[in-house]
C-alpha cells in the first residue's frame, strides 16, 4: 500500500545527518529539533502556536482535556472514522455521537449536524478524512451559533487548504479551536515511529496543551493541572523536520498518483467511484478511495490475485465497534457510514509510485469482470 523505504533512500543523506545529530546532542528528550519542528509546522500552516505530543490520538485526548470538558458532555464525531476520537472522548467519559458522513466527500454530513446537537453537545469532532477537509464554512457556522468548541481531527490532511466564500484560505487544522497532528509512518509527514501534534491560534490555550503535555507541570515538580506524559521524541522530530521540507514535493506526488489513476479509472465508471473532490478544498490524498458499488470484496480478492494490495479503511462504523456499540449516542440514520463501509476501497497511495506499476494497476482493474 505505501512504499516508506524507497522515499527514505532518496532523502537518507539528510534523514541519517539529522538522526545522528540528535544522538550525538544527547538530548533525547525536547531537544532542539522539537521546537524548531513546532516552528517550521507553524510557518507551514499559518497556526500560530504548535504543541508536539506522542501521538495523534493522544492529541486529541490532550485537546478534550484542555477545553475542560466535562463527564458526560457530548462530542460529535463521523460515524465512518478511524476510531481515535471517539476513543479519546470515551476514556474521558464524554458521550461521543455519531453523526453520518456525506455520501461523496466521506467526511461529517452538515445537513444532519444540527439535529445532532443536544443541550449536552460541547465540541464538534469533524476528521478532514483522506486528505481533504470536510465542509469547514457552514460547519464553524453551526459551531459558532451553538457555541461549541471544534477541534480538527487532520491525522490524514496536513497541507490541504479551504477557501471560504469570501476568498479566504485557510489550512486543515486551522480553522477551528484546536487541530490535531499525526506523524504515523503512513501519514503524509510521517515520521519513523510514533509522533503527533496540537495547533492552535490562542496563545492561553496553547499554553495550557503545553502544560497537559508535561504531566500538568507549570514548572519543575509544580503541576497545575492534571495531565499526562506525551512527548514527541527529539529523533522523530528531527525526522520529520527533514521531511517536512519535502513536504509539498510528497503532496505532489501523490496528486500525479491520483490524476493517473483519475486518468486509467474512467472508462469504469459505471461500476466505480473515483474520489469525489469538495470544490472548497484542495486534495492531499493521505488515501486513494474508490467506491465500489457491487462486490467489493470481490473485487479486493480480484485485487489479491494479482498481487495489487488495496485496504478497506473502514470495514465498521463506530457503531457497530464492539466497545463503542452501548458508548454512543446515535443521531439519526447512519445508513450512509454503513453502506461506505461496504463499498469503499483505497489503492496503494504513497510518494514513490512510477508509472509502469500505476499502469499495471489500471490494467489488471480494467479487465476486471
Ligand atoms: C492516524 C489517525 C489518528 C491517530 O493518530 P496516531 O498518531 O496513530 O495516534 C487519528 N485520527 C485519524 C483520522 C487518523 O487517521
Amino acid at each position: 500500500m505505501v512504499d516508506l523505504t524507497t522515499q527514505y533512500q532518496r532523502i537518507r543523506h539528510e534523514i541519517d545527518q539529522a538522526v545522528l545529530d540528535v544522538i550525538r546532542s544527547g538530548r533525547y528528550i525536547h531537544g532542539e529539533a522539537v521546537g524548531k519542528l513546532a516552528a517550521g509546522l507553524a510557518a507551514y500552516t499559518g497556526a500560530k502556536h504548535v504543541v508536539p505530543c506522542a501521538n495523534g490520538t493522544d492529541a486529541l485526548r490532550i485537546a478534550l482535556v484542555a477545553l475542560d470538558l466535562q463527564p458526560g458532555d457530548e462530542v460529535i464525531v463521523p460515524a465512518f472514522n478511524y476510531v481515535a476520537a471517539a476513543e479519546a472522548a470515551a476514556l474521558l467519559r464524554l458521550i461521543p455521537v455519531a453523526v453520518d458522513v456525506h455520501p461523496r466527500t466521506f467526511t461529517i454530513n452538515i445537513d444532519r449536524l444540527e439535529e445532532a446537537i443536544s443541550p449536552k453537545t460541547k465540541a464538534i469532532i469533524p476528521v478532514h478524512l483522506f486528505g481533504q477537509t470536510a465542509d469547514m464554512e457552514p460547519l464553524m457556522h453551526i459551531a459558532h451559533k451553538y457555541g461549541l468548541f471544534v477541534i480538527e481531527d487532520n491525522a490524514q490532511s496536513l497541507g490541504s487548504v479551504y477557501t471560504f466564500s469570501d476568498g479566504t484560505q485557510k489550512q486543515a487544522g486551522t480553522m477551528g479551536d484546536i487541530g490535531v497532528l499525526s506523524f504515523f509512518p503512513t501519514k503524509n509527514l510521517g515520521c519513523y515511529g510514533d509522533g503527533g501534534a496540537l495547533m492552535t491560534n490562542d496563545k492561553a490555550l496553547a499554553e495550557k496543551l503545553r502544560m497537559i503535555t508535561i504531566h500538568g507541570q507549570s514548572q519543575k515538580y509544580v503541576h497545575q493541572i492534571v495531565g499526562c506524559n506525551s512527548r514527541l521524541d527529539t529523533l522523530q522530530a528531527a525526522v520529520l523536520q527533514v521531511k517536512l521540507s519535502y513536504l509539498d514535493e510528497f503532496i505532489q506526488s501523490r496528486r500525479k498518483l491520483a490524476s493517473w489513476y483519475d486518468a486509467g479509472l474512467q472508462s469504469m465508471s459505471n461500476r466505480i467511484e473515483t474520489p469525489y473532490r469538495l470544490p472548497e478544498s484542495s486534495h492531499v490524498y493521505n488515501q486513494y478511495t474508490l467506491i465500489v458499488n457491487e462486490n467489493r470484496d470481490g473485487l479486493q480478492q480480484y485485487l489479491k490475485e494479482k498481487e495489487i494490495p488495496s485496504t478497506v479503511y473502514y470495514p465498521l462504523p463506530l457503531h457497530f465497534q464492539p466497545a463503542f456499540k452501548d458508548r454512543v449516542r446515535i443521531a439519526g440514520d447512519l445508513s450512509i457510514s454503513e453502506k461506505l463501509c461496504r463499498s469503499v476501497l483505497s489503492l496503494p497511495m504513497h510518494t514513490e509510485a512510477d508509472e509502469e506499476q500505476t499502469q499495471y494497476i489500471m490494467n489488471q482493474l480494467i479487465r476486471y469482470e
